[in-house]
């Protein structure tokens, strides 16, 4: 193993993080990939639409010769909101904060190759399938990726490099073995995402898809179905691989019934106080705080209905 590649490798483990390295000459296929998934009608036009910026060519870094992906452990993060006497707990799922962990990672790698007269550029691909095909991951039945050790509690991260990685990691997309005699995330997701008939989800048709989204939510979802401050825990929380890591929790912040209020009404960031602002930080970073608000609101209501009935 070379100095540069020691280096980083001793880095990463330090962080409890894994990567594997990948040829340039593979871009093209992960990007073709998708595209073809658009033709074949299996993804919607309205969804490629939304990952058009992933799919956008090393740009950056025109000169690159590897890619470098990065898997980095993420728990559940658990707010709590006061409202009208009561406490509500709310998940934010793993994989929403990208700050800390991406700026974390990108040191790493720039500490390992930069200083060599190498450059490192954050890459924008479709994660997932690259993740997959390196073999840093495989997938599960649900299409969320499974990393060895961190299950599908982490987040992805790309690095474009000019520096020539000996090391091409490289494979068939492959579906984790536990999934050969499990149905449990089919059985149980709220949408009937997980098809029977065909590998991939309807991604369409996913909670994620609309909770992420400022649009209303469809007329047809359920509103038992809302499980999470953004996106869906359904299939992760009861897959029996993420058994180990499904505790691990980090508190976030709580907030009191007159923040709680404001966050319902979808006030905006500049009109909080500086305490809630700072409370709310990570959420405003990554981009929850937008749809904040509706799902709070969904999520409470939901509570409301069960202790009705
Ligand atoms: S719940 Fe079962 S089928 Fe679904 S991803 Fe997990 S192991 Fe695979
Ligand atoms: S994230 Fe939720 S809605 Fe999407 S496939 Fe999993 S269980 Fe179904």
């Amino acid at each position: 193993m070379d100095a540069i590649i020691s280096k980083i490798t001793g880095e990463m483990k330090r962080h409890f993080y894994k990567y594997k390295t990948v040829s340039i000459s593979h871009l093209q296929e992960i990007q073709n990939a998708v595209g073809e998934l658009v033709r074949q009608g299996v993804i919607s036009e309205k969804l490629h639409t939304g990952w058009q910026f992933y799919l956008d060519n090393n740009k950056n870094l025109p000169e690159a010769k590897s890619i470098i992906i990065v898997a980095m452990p993420q728990f559940i993060t658990r707010l709590s909101f006061m409202w009208q006497g009561i406490n509500y707990s709310a998940n934010i799922p793993p994989g929403y904060f990208t700050q800390k962990d991406e700026s974390c990672a990108a040191a790493i790698l720039k500490g390992g190759i930069e200083h060599k007269g190498y450059k490192v550029s954050k890459a924008r691909l479709a994660l997932k399938t690259m993740a997959v095909r390196s073999g840093l991951a495989k997938y599960g039945r649900n299409n969320i990726s499974y990393v060895p050790g961190m299950g599908s509690f982490h987040r992805l991260i790309a690095f474009y490099t000019d520096y020539p990685c000996e090391k091409n990691d490289w494979d068939e997309i492959r579906l984790m073995k536990s999934c050969e005699t499990c149905f449990l995330c089919r059985e149980n997701c709220p949408t009937g995402s997980i098809s029977n008939e065909r590998f991939l989800i309807h991604a369409e048709n996913c909670l994620t898809h609309f909770n992420e989204s400022e649009d209303d939510f469809p007329h047809w979802l359920q509103p038992g179905s809302h499980n999470a401050l953004i996106g869906c825990m359904r299939c992760q929380s009861v897959c029996p691989v993420n058994k180990p890591y499904l505790g691990k929790i980090e508190i976030g912040p709580d907030f009191s019934e007159e923040e709680t209020d404001l966050i319902l009404n979808r006030t905006s960031v500049e009109q909080l106080s500086s305490e809630t602002r700072i409370k709310l930080d990570r959420m405003v970073q990554d981009e929850i705080y937008p749809v904040m608000g509706r799902n709070l609101r969904a999520l409470i209501e939901k509570q409301e209905k069960a202790v009705q009935q």
